[in-house]
């Protein structure tokens, strides 16, 4: 595995981009010149190296991205049926405390009612 931060040093030390290519002058090839290739074709140390390691590290940057950005989706959906499912939670607790309140008027209720028909009844 490439060490990203070592690859993004090699991007920031070459000539800053764009790139541009430029077909060879010489008119009977199809090859190209890069804006940052010398008259002779040589290329600076950190252009050269910059070129050879993109070769590999840009692919392999890309797939770890997409790496990332499919487990970031998958995460954001875990999170949020997480937050769901406490929410339901939250509301079940709710719904279970008004259901007890309820009870205990009930309950109360059923007494007053109870003590009513024994001091009336009462022989
Ligand atoms: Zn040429």
């Amino acid at each position: 595995m490439r060490d990203l931060q070592a690859d993004l040093a090699i991007c920031e030390a070459a000539t800053p981009g764009p790139i541009q290519m430029k077909p060879c002058a010489c008119g009977r090839c199809n090859q190209f010149l890069l804006s940052i290739t010398h008259a002779d074709g040589r290329f600076d140390p950190e252009n050269a190296k910059f070129i050879v390691e993109a070769r590999e590290g840009w692919p392999e940057a890309i797939q770890r991205a997409l790496k990332a950005e499919a487990e970031v989706v998958t995460l954001t959906n875990q999170l949020y049926n997480c937050g769901k499912a406490v929410f339901e939670r939250d509301q079940a607790r709710q719904e279970r405390d008004n259901a007890e309140d309820k009870v205990d008027r009930l309950e109360d209720e059923l007494r007053m009612l109870q003590d009513a028909l024994n001091q009336r009844y009462q022989p």
